[in-house]
Formats: structure tokens, C-alpha cells, sequence
């Protein structure tokens, strides 16, 4: 395992936005090699890995051709071309996230079929091929609204899940492979970051709370830990864990979930990578999750996951009616704040609600964090030149 360090072994990350540059800031700390492919040459990443590559990640030959220079591959992106994965794997080349958990994880069909055939806990769905079999089958069953309508491939941030509360917002649905799911009246979206190395070590992080931006269907404020339950955080540490050994994954693996009116926890969808809801762990934890996600891919001990401070993480989004050329307006009131440090992701085109960066606030008491975390939210303001 030495020969990581300092060494020719190669790391290749598929995708260069801001996840890949998070996860180069560990890398350059433990100084291991790597490569990163990106089809943007202004892609965050570009700045700090050894060797950039421009390409597709969805292109079979570019994929391929890259993760040869590799020793082992990761992604920072779940929509990259899994074939090349396969082909890579059965050459020798460690792919993490395996290549068919990410098969399974890009459509949100088999991914819900996946947690009820292994017994994990999701809200009851259906699958469909097309918008005609869905309308057909609506049109044959007594339907209860609000349901929840999500395409089955492509969507993310909440685009691509609707929820249908009459009849008639069916018609304007894309014609395309979708699930149809009841609606959860949840009291609490949680997520949960689990680790697992190939040795089969496993471990969470506490258990966060994410308050979501009405309009935009983005996670507006991410809490550590949960304002819940110990009996409930316990639950909810334990289903993430049961997730991972399902998939049998290596990695970082976050796990969205409903906490039910009766504390029921519900698996909503995975994430197979360093993710959101972990970013607070930068400056809140013992291990951040970056670092954490090196070390379970490159089997390696996982380091602790509990938290120094109480933290709270505010998404930098891009303000509605700005495009172009992005100003961060009032950082400097926002970092003379106690506890509080932006990341800027390295975008230089702002646009509505487009993830620009995200702020960290950490604190002794919760709700003084959290008071804070809404100054920031009303100082800060991201908006073109
Ligand atoms: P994405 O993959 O685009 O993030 P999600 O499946 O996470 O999509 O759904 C986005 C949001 O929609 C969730 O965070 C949640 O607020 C809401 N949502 C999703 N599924 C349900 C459901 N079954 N019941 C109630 N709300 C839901």
C-alpha cells in the first residue's frame, strides 16, 4: 500500500467540476499521482491534478484510452460510459464505484428495484417504458395524487422529478422511461455518508438533515448532525450501512432518505461518490470525506468520522436574472463571520441556481451555527458582472 505514495501510481478521476477538485486537494496532500478527464478544458480540476485531459466521459474510446493510464479510476460524475468501465475492470484496471453499481444507479427504475429486491426500505413504485404505458395505466386505476413522476435516466438536482398533484399536469411530461412512486409526506430529508474499503471495513458519518430551496428543488441548508432521535439517527446509520454491503461497494456511498411522520427511514437514492451533503465535513470532522473516499478506494484504514464541530453547509448558488461572468458579492462580509469559510468552485459563468460553490459554518452550539448560516445565506450573492 506504500506505493502510493510518491510515487508513478495513477489515480484517473472521470469528471473535473467541483467534487474532482475537492477530492485533488487530499490527493496533493498525500502526493498521489493523477489524472483527470473532463470535457470542459476550463473544468475546475484542470488547475490541480498532474495530467488534464479534455474528452467526453461518455464516449466508449475516450474512456477507454484514459483509464488505461490508470491504476486505479474513480468518478466524480455518475454519467460516464460504463461499457469502457467493464472492458477496463476485466482488464485489471480497479474501477470504484464498481461499473455495475453504476449501472444500476443510473437508472432510477433499477435502482428502486434493486433496494426492494435486497430488502431495503423505498416507497412503493412503478415502472414504465414510455409516456403511453404510464397514461394507460392511469387512465385504468383510481390514482391517488400527489404521486411523484421521475425519469427513469439523465435526470439530476431535481430536474426530472415532478411532483403530480392533479390529472392534467401529465400531459406536458417528456415522452420518456419513468418510474411513477408514491409521495412520501416526509418530516426530514437525511442523508448518510457510509464508507467501505474492499476489506469490507464500513463506517458512517452522523447522520445529516437537508433543508431544501422550495422553487429550484436544491438543498438549500445541510445540517450536522440532525436536529432527530438518537433511535432514529441509529436507524438511519444502519440502512445506509445495509445499502453499501448490498451493492458491496468500495467508496463513498451517500444515501438520501426520508424520515417518515412515524420515524420510519425510507431510502430515496444513492450516490455513489463523495457527495453534497458530505461537504461539511472539510472543516467539521476528524476525516473529511474526500479524503475518506481515497482511502477506501485505495484500501486503506478509514479514519474517524465524527465531527469536531457542529456544522452547517449553505449551497452558493447562482441568484436568479444573472448570466456571465460570476462576482461573489459580499464575500468579505460573510468571511469576517465566526466560523465561516467559502469554497468557490472555479466556475466562471454564473447562471440561475447553477452550483458556484458553498459555504461552511461550524460552531460549538447548532443554533448558533444555524443563525449564522442564514446571515451568510442573505449577505452572500452570487451574480454576474
Ligand atoms: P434527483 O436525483 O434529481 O436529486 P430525487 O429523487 O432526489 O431527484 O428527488 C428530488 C427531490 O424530490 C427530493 O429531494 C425530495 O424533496 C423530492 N422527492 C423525491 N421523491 C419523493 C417522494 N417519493 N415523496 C416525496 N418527495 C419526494
Amino acid at each position: 500500500m506504500d506505493r502510493y505514495f510518491s510515487s508513478d501510481f495513477t489515480l484517473g478521476i472521470l469528471g473535473g467540476g467541483q467534487l474532482g477538485k475537492m477530492l485533488l486537494y487530499e490527493t496533493r496532500k498525500y502526493d498521489i499521482r493523477t489524472i483527470v478527464l473532463d470535457p470542459s478544458a476550463e473544468a475546475p480540476c484542470h488547475i490541480s491534478c498532474n495530467e488534464f485531459h479534455q474528452g467526453s466521459l461518455t464516449d466508449f474510446d475516450t474512456v477507454y484510452q484514459f483509464g488505461k493510464k490508470a491504476d486505479v479510476l474513480t468518478i466524480e460524475i455518475e454519467h460516464v460510459n460504463v461499457e469502457a468501465l467493464e472492458r477496463l475492470e476485466s482488464e485489471g484496471v480497479k474501477v470504484y464505484p464498481a461499473p455495475n453499481t453504476l449501472r444500476k444507479i443510473q437508472n432510477k427504475g433499477i435502482q428502486k428495484r434493486f433496494y426492494s429486491d435486497n430488502g431495503i426500505p423505498t416507497s412503493p413504485f412503478q415502472i414504465f417504458d414510455n409516456k403511453a404505458s404510464l397514461m394507460t395505466h392511469l387512465n385504468n386505476e383510481n390514482s391517488s395524487f400527489p404521486m411523484v413522476w421521475k425519469q427513469c435516466a439523465g435526470g439530476y438536482d431535481g430536474m426530472g422529478v415532478q411532483v403530480i398533484r392533479a390529472f392534467d399536469q401529465l400531459k406536458d411530461l417528456p415522452d420518456v422511461p419513468c418510474i411513477l412512486e408514491e409521495f412520501v409526506p416526509f418530516k426530514n430529508e437525511l442523508a448518510v455518508i457510509v464508507a467501505r474499503n474492499s476489506d469490507g471495513q464500513i463506517i458512517t458519518y452522523p447522520v445529516v438533515e437537508m433543508e431544501f430551496h422550495p422553487e429550484a428543488n436544491q438543498v438549500e441548508f445541510v445540517i450536522c448532525p440532525a436536529r432527530i432521535d438518537n433511535s432514529v439517527a441509529d436507524k438511519a446509520r444502519d440502512v445506509a450501512k445495509k445499502v453499501s454491503a448490498a451493492f458491496g461497494h468500495v467508496g463513498l456511498l451517500a444515501v438520501e432518505m426520508f424520515q417518515t411522520k412515524d420515524d420510519d427511514i425510507i431510502v430515496n437514492e444513492v450516490a455513489p461518490r463523495p457527495h453534497n451533503s458530505g461537504h461539511f465535513s472539510i472543516e467539521a470532522s476528524y476525516t473529511n470525506q474526500f479524503d475518506q473516499h481515497l482511502r477506501a478506494i485505495l484500501n486503506l484504514p478509514l479514519g474517524r468520522t465524527e465531527s469536531k464541530l457542529n456544522g452547517i453547509m449553505v449551497n452558493l448558488v447562482g441568484s436568479e436574472g444573472h448570466t456571465g461572468d460570476v462576482i461573489y458579492k459580499n464575500i468579505e462580509q460573510i468571511m469576517a463571520m465566526d466560523g465561516v469559510t467559502p469554497h468557490i468552485y472555479g466556475k466562471k459563468e454564473t447562471r440561475p441556481f447553477r452550483k458556484m460553490g458553498h459555504v461552511t459554518i461550524i460552531n460549538d452550539d447548532i443554533q448558533v451555527a444555524h443563525r449564522i448560516a442564514e446571515k451568510v445565506k442573505e449577505t452572500i450573492q452570487v451574480i454576474s458582472k
